[in-house]
């Protein structure tokens, strides 16, 4: 499933600050060669990237000091990139602050919307393209640890999920992926092969 004939899908896992771990983790159960990606260099050679849940400023700060930012923005010119929570902040195009963005994603987002009050919450959303990995229309059970909002969704992106009560959640645009939850850090591997499938959408024929 996760083999693109016969080639094992090499992923990258911004390791800068984060929860680069349990997505490493996640991504080898899937059968996928995992990378850590501290530097430019480290970009080389693979086939998608995910930027994982952390600080979006640190985050940002860091890749700014590493010099990331433009080879990360070359490679989601081309390549499949997912970001959750702070990877998701970072990949938007506005973030109501200032802070470094890699902007490739046409969207807006609100940091820390829930509030202190609720700060983490977990909530089982409905998300109707996982049916392209999995036929089974279960949920999907979203953690979101002082989340972000997805406020504004601007062509090409599209809306991926909702909440319940209609607010965005996770975005696709191309062969780029943006959810406010954490789906590392639960057991369903169906982001994870959603992405994969994004990864082989993108790659060009080897
Ligand atoms: N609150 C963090 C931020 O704004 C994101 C939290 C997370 O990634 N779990 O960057």
């Amino acid at each position: 499933m996760s083999r693109d004939n016969g080639k094992i899908p090499r992923i990258g896992v911004l390791a800068l600050q984060g929860d680069f771990l349990e997505h490493r983790q996640m991504l080898e159960r899937l059968g996928a060669l995992v990378r850590e990606v501290r530097l430019p260099e480290h970009l080389d050679g693979l086939d998608g990237l995910i930027i994982p849940g952390g600080e979006s400023t640190t985050m940002g700060k860091l890749a700014v000091d590493f010099g990331l930012i433009e080879p990360l923005r070359a490679f989601a010119a081309e390549k499949a990139m997912w970001g959750t929570c702070a990877g998701a902040i970072f990949m938007s195009k506005d973030a109501r602050r200032d802070q470094p963005l890699l902007g490739v994603m046409n969207i807006e987002v609100e940091r820390n919307a829930f509030g202190r009050q609720v700060d983490s919450f977990e909530i089982d959303i409905d998300v109707p393209a996982l049916r392209v990995v999995d036929p089974d229309p279960k949920p999907f059970h979203a953690i979101f640890i002082r989340a972000p909002l997805i406020e504004a969704v601007h062509p090409p992106a599209e809306v991926l999920a909702r909440l319940p009560d209609g607010r965005i959640v996770a975005a696709q645009q191309g062969h780029l992926l943006a959810t406010a939850f954490h789906p590392e850090l639960t057991d369903d591997p169906r982001f994870h092969q959603y992405f994969l499938h994004l990864v082989r959408q993108a790659a060009p024929a080897r």
